[in-house]
């Protein structure tokens, strides 16, 4: 969620401003800290900011590389400051539904025991995200894989990394909106 807000996590937004004060104050530092003493000689001030800052990038991006959590996301975006350097970039319910896999859907119901089945009304197994965006027959009439950037593996496997362009990201979010849209519609009939 913090990639997509463009966030830094706030332990390390933390230390950057401790950094940020021990440099305006002139305290030295170990050897452990991020900036030692001697990268400091002969820097500016800002000099010394922006690096302290790009430390703060790496280990973030380190941390976003290895985790976990988030890996719906990180298909989409590697890159920690993509939402910083790409101002086009915006996501609302139904996009996020897509970008983070979470909420609504019912294989994640299912998987937190607030649905009895994961099936989809198409009669698929599993209904998630990539289902919905990729294959669900529901949606057919609407998707446009290749417009969306959305390329899909010899393997079976899909690449969304494409959709992250500001062009196919429009369709993408225009496909999220009509197909949560309409299977809103027709949960409730
Ligand atoms: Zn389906």
């Amino acid at each position: 969620m913090q990639i997509l807000m463009g966030e830094a996590p706030w332990d390390l937004e933390c230390e950057r401003k401790a950094y940020t004060y021990m440099l305006k104050k002139g305290v030295r530092m170990g050897e452990n800290d991020w900036m030692i003493t001697d990268d400091v000689e002969g820097r500016t001030l800002k000099e010394c900011l922006e690096y302290v800052r790009e430390q703060m990038v790496r280990k973030w991006q380190e941390r976003w590389d290895s985790s976990e959590k988030g890996r719906v996301t990180y298909g989409y975006i590697k890159n920690v400051k993509f939402v910083s350097e790409n101002k086009w970039f915006s996501f609302g319910l139904n996009a996020g539904l897509l970008l983070i896999g979470h909420g609504s859907m019912n294989g994640w119901l299912y998987d937190r025991g607030l649905n009895d089945s994961a099936r989809c009304r198409c009669g698929a197994e599993r209904e998630d995200w990539l289902h919905v965006l990729t294959e669900c027959d529901r949606y057919e009439d609407l998707r446009d894989l290749e417009r969306m950037g959305i390329r899909l593996n010899a393997d079976g496997s899909v690449n969304v990394e494409g959709v992250m362009n500001e062009r196919e990201y429009k369709y993408f979010r225009d496909f999220s909106e009509a197909a949560f849209g309409r299977r809103r519609m027709e949960n409730v009939v």
